[in-house]
């Protein structure tokens, strides 16, 4: 079958002078992987490449340009999962390592293990080859300045800072020629959050899910809210109930929204290779190719 992908670069508000960097940063991540499954690569290959574009690029909240938690840490979550045995890999609170979404899928291949936190975290990556970065390596400027204000204020994000801040998770579905499926989400989290908090993105069902008999999805948004309602098990179980893609998306931001006053964006593939996307914060990033209908595009939805 024709593969598809989908990615995002999280679902806030996004300033006008950021919004090129954002377009360009989903179209590169959904392009790479997508020359990837044309040239036959698996789903989880494809997820894995686009999220580590975005890890890279210092515009989204994932890898180099994490947020920072209170006491001045990047601390980063990261899935990823494949929709043929439904298998996957998360780490948590995972310091010093560039591309953790990477660490997540040499867990799931590696190991028996589904998740790990903190220093177990970073143990086994650096058991398993990974080179140790520093908190500078991963720090950007503006997250510097966050946390001055945050040093004086002492301020944490209120639900407006939610909807009117950039806070930039990236995620990627995809399907291959095979007709496999697979998910990747990864974050540095929010802003000015307690050191150890861990939010929706690595835990299976809320930050990601993938179902190679009904579709893949990644979360993106204010943790708290998406893990209670389970975000993209959420959106699978609407999409298993017959809906079309963007009817299952639809459908599960208004659980957000209902259910628990929540903010955020999702992202899918569904089966047949069509997808999907939805949010109910001012602004969403994303990207995708669409191998069904020959469809390409890299765009802001507000
Ligand atoms: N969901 C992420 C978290 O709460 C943040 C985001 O998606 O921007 O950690």
């Amino acid at each position: 079958m024709k593969p598809s992908i989908i990615v995002h670069g999280g679902a806030w508000d996004i300033p006008v002078e950021q919004v090129d960097a954002h377009i360009k940063g989903c179209g590169h991540a959904a392009q790479t992987a997508n020359d990837l499954l044309v040239r036959g690569a698996s789903a989880v290959d494809a997820v894995e490449s686009a999220v580590m574009v975005m890890e890279d690029d210092p515009i989204f909240d994932a890898g180099r340009g994490s947020v920072l938690n209170q006491s001045g840490q990047v601390e980063m979550d990261a899935i990823i999962m494949e929709g043929s045995t439904l298998r996957s890999g998360a780490v948590a609170a995972l310091r010093h390592i560039k591309n953790p979404v990477k660490v997540a899928r040499r867990l799931m291949e590696d190991t028996q293990f589904s998740m790990l936190a903190g220093d177990g975290a970073l143990k086994f990556a650096l058991s398993k080859g990974f080179d140790e970065c520093s908190e500078e390596d991963l720090l950007v400027g503006r997250e510097l300045e966050d946390y001055k204000v945050f040093l004086k204020t002492g301020v944490l994000q209120t639900r407006e800072e939610f909807s009117g801040h950039p806070l930039d998770t990236v995620g990627a579905c995809a399907i291959d020629k095979e007709g496999h499926l697979a998910c990747a989400t990864s974050t540095g989290g929010i802003r000015r959050k307690l050191a150890g908090r861990v939010g929706d993105s690595p835990i299976v069902g809320a930050g990601a899910y993938a179902d190679d008999a009904i579709g893949a999805a990644s979360s993106t948004g204010w943790g708290e809210k998406i893990m209670a309602v389970v975000l993209a098990k959420t959106a699978i179980d609407l999409l298993k109930q017959g809906n079309d893609v963007f009817g299952a998306c639809e459908g599960s931001i208004d659980t957000l929204a209902r259910r628990v006053d929540g903010l955020g964006g999702l992202i899918m593939v569904d089966r047949h290779g069509r997808v999907g996307y939805h949010h109910n914060t001012p602004k969403m990033a994303y990207a995708y190719s669409e191998g069904p209908s020959g469809e390409n595009r890299a765009a802001i939805r507000r």
